[in-house]
């Protein structure tokens, strides 16, 4: 089993691996593209280079730094974390990986759905997790908003609760066929006064007892919301120890707020690794 598998290969996932393998620990990264710093953008106030430098270049010198080290960084996207209490189990398209612990180094989420209607909706009818909150719309008649591999895996858990289901791609393509309709407008509004009652697109209106969200990449607070951390305005809320309210679940980042810039994400990278090389040793400590 991994001691730690760290999500995200920016600056606070990347720094947390450099200082986990240089305490013995075999960790993994597993990282989807370049975080904040995916478009173009000249960084100038990073620590060591005069004239800046490019964003994505810096994160790709990370990773090579890391590689260098004997760290495996795979491109993939996670899809889930489960935790089994005996150890978190970490769910990509294609592999499952077991951890010990796990660092969400994954930045802030960027893509929101935020039209007329969401906000006063949300956890109104309209719901970020299928295995959290499906129980409550068995047999009723359900949306789910996304495109990609996200959206997939929540599709398999919504199939088991209704048959009455419409994916909504927001204008994108669909990576793999659904058996189900598919609008492939935009949504404009969520409509419903006390609880949601439908959607409106740029071409139509239709009713829905429920609308799940599953659009881009999975972010700190859906992984959250499965596992039941608690979120803050959307970051994950960590102890002094760089833990989630979830044993042996850690966070990092721009994932926990605070001021979102390079050197803040590299330093609770070190922060973290520190914390969670000390729960590693306990852990061993325990198992003899
Ligand atoms: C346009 C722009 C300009 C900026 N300029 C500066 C600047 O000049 N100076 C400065 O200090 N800061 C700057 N920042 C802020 C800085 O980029 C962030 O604070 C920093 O990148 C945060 O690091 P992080 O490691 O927490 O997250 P990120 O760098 O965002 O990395 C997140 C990682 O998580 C991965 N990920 C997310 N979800 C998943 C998933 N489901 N599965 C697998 N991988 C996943 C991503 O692929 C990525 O590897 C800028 C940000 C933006 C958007």
């Amino acid at each position: 089993m991994i001691d730690t598998i760290i999500i995200g290969k920016g600056a606070a996932g990347i720094t947390a691996a450099i200082y986990l393998k240089r305490y013995n620990k075999n960790v993994l990264v597993i990282g989807k593209d370049f975080g904040a710093l995916e478009k173009t953008v000249k960084i100038e106030n990073y620590y060591g280079f005069p004239t800046g430098i490019d964003g994505k270049e810096l994160i790709q010198n990370g990773i090579t730094q890391a590689k260098h080290l004997g760290i495996d960084v795979y491109d993939e996207e996670v899809v889930q974390i489960d935790n089994t209490l005996e150890y978190f189990l970490v769910t990509t398209p294609n592999h499952e990986y077991k951890a010990k612990t796990v660092l969400i180094a994954t930045g802030k989420k960027r893509s929101p759905i935020n039209v007329k209607g969401f906000k006063h909706l949300q956890g109104k009818g309209i719901s970020f997790c299928v295995t959290c909150d499906g129980f409550f719309f068995r047999n009723k008649r359900l949306a789910l908003v996304g495109y990609n591999d996200f959206m997939l895996h929540e599709l398999s858990d919504m199939e088991l609760l209704t048959k009455d289901i419409t994916v909504f791609t927001e204008g994108n393509e669909l990576t793999a066929p659904v058996k189900h309709k598919v609008v492939t407008d935009k949504i404009i509004e969520f409509v419903g006064d006390d609880v949601l009652t439908g959607v409106k697109t740029e071409n139509g209106s239709y009713d829905f007892d429920g609308v799940f969200i599953a659009l881009g990449t999975p972010s700190a607070a859906d992984f959250a919301l499965r596992v039941g951390a608690i979120l803050d305005n959307n970051n994950l809320v960590v102890n002094a120890s760089y833990q989630t309210n979830i044993e042996g679940l850690y966070a990092a980042g721009d994932a926990i707020g605070g001021t979102l810039q390079l050197t803040k994400a590299s330093y609770d990278g070190m922060m973290a690794a520190m914390h969670i090389k000390n729960k590693l040793n306990d852990l061993k400590r325990l198992s003899k």
